[in-house]
């Protein structure tokens, strides 16, 4: 603020001027009267006084209208600086909201590139990360698990770096957010009375203080939630939350489009019935595995199953039991062939195969023998029958019996050709 001018003392100047003029005037009537001769010399001087005084009292005049006109440009200077600096706040607000805007623009333009789940919801953490800019905070993408409807971690991020959380199916805030589908802001776990401090701190070991979390919605459908966590209370405000808001309505599309392209991604390479992968798939993969094996130097089994007698199977239950007995099957050999790098397929018909990366041989045999004791093992009730299936098993390795793909499934196919010759139910390992 500026500081306004001072009015002149002018009522204690008057006191002093009379108070010297008094006097003054007093001496020179009293001169006058005795002396003929000052009576002009008073005359002149008092027209002089009463000059300089109607002289003084102009200036006075003249100062205070300067003194008001001062005080008049103060007050618009003041008013004008306070403009100022309310325009200076809209520029810095229109200012963050480019950047804000830009920081959007770049996240759809990154998330509309991205085709499978995985790498949007990584991509997606990765990003709010970078947008909220904190090593210490914690993105997660919530979203529901397609089959079983449950809400299940799709990613997590903690500065650079992906973590893995213990609270997969999401805390009481998360259950909020679903059950509300509202986006919340807790300032501090502590101390919001909205939630439960006692199970937050048994729900998960992490230190969360503060969090925004919003819902992914696209249409009527929710796809799931995204959270922000700090371990420091007051982390985020009001406007934080309103960030992460329009960042969760942006990405509900991309999220859904991978979902699709997941699903579509899935249907082309699965069968129908048994959700086992296809040939087509198998055989790609095949190929690289062939590839990799051969840099490592290991050991890669192939096994050829066949159901026996399934045409007399089906010709005694019908085509339906046959095909409750071939997801049957499939649901076992999946159960069993479950290492990182195994691959399940339906070769076609009620023929499977496996592809068995980094096995020796005589370990995938053992392997085979005891999924063909399972198989058998198996009760099905069809038409309240207890019914039992058996499969024949060949198996070849690679590079021990066959040096290309196509040797190596003529091979395993020879192997279980034996099988069958053999009297059925039995695993032949190609020699
Ligand atoms: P084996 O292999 O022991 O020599 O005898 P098999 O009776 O199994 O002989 P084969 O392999 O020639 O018969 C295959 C049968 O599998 C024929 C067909 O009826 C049945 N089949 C093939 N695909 C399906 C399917 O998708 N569903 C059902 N229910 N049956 C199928
Ligand atoms: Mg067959
Ligand atoms: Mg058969």
């Amino acid at each position: 603020m500026i500081a306004k001018p001072k009015r002149p003392l002018s009522r204690l100047y008057f006191l002093v001027v009379f108070s010297f003029l008094l006097p003054l005037a007093g001496f020179f009537i009293y001169a006058a009267k005795n002396h003929a001769a000052f009576l002009f010399l008073t005359g002149g001087l008092m027209v002089n006084v009463v000059l300089l005084l109607l002289f003084h009292l102009r200036l006075q005049k003249k100062q205070s209208s300067i003194a008001i006109n001062k005080e008049d440009y103060f007050e618009r200077a003041n008013l004008l600086k306070a403009e100022l600096a309310h325009e200076w706040e809209t520029i810095e607000s229109f200012r963050h909201k480019i950047t804000s805007y830009g920081q959007l623009k770049d996240l759809t333009e990154k998330l509309s590139l991205c085709l499978g789940l995985a790498e949007t919801s990584n991509m997606l953490c990765a990003e709010v990360n970078k947008l909220f800019g904190h090593k210490d905070i914690t993105v997660i993408l919530y979203l529901f698990h397609s089959s079983m409807g449950a809400l299940g971690i799709s990613s997590s991020q903690r500065g650079q770096m992906q973590v893995n959380l213990k609270a997969k199916k999401g805390d009481v805030f998360d259950q909020w957010v679903v059950k509300t589908l509202h986006p919340l802001l807790v300032e501090d776990t502590k101390t919001d009375f909205r939630f439960d401090a006692e199970k937050i701190i048994s729900e998960d070991s992490r230190s969360v203080r503060s969090l925004i979390s919003a819902p992914l919605v696209t249409g009527d459908k929710t796809l799931g939630i995204l959270r922000v966590d700090s371990p420091l209370a007051h982390h985020f405000a009001t406007d934080d939350l309103r960030f992460l808001r329009t960042i969760a309505d942006l990405s509900g599309v991309a999220v859904e489009n991978a979902q699709l392209y997941q699903k579509i991604e899935d249907m082309a390479i699965r069968d129908d019935l048994t959700g086992l992968y296809l040939r087509r798939y198998m055989m790609d993969r095949l190929n690289e595995e062939l590839k990799r094996e051969m840099r490592s130097g290991q050991q890669l089994c192939f096994l050829m199953i066949d159901l026996d007698r399934f045409k007399q199977y089906n010709d005694t239950f019908g085509h339906i039991a046959g095909d409750i007995v071939l997801r049957t099957v499939g649901g076992i050999l999946k159960e069993h062939f479950a290492r990182p790098g195994d691959l399940v397929c339906r070769y076609g018909g009620e023929e499977f195969c496996v592809l068995l990366p980094d096995t020796p041989k005589k370990n995938a045999v053992s392997l085979a023998e005891e999924v063909r004791r399972k198989i058998q093992a198996k009760e099905i009730v069809l038409r309240r029958q207890k019914t039992h299936v058996s499969a024949s098993m060949g198996l070849a390795a690679f590079p021990n019996d066959a040096r290309t793909r196509e040797e190596l499934i003529m091979k395993s196919d020879e192997a279980l050709y034996k099988a069958k010759e053999g009297g059925r139910n039995k695993v032949c390992s190609s020699s």
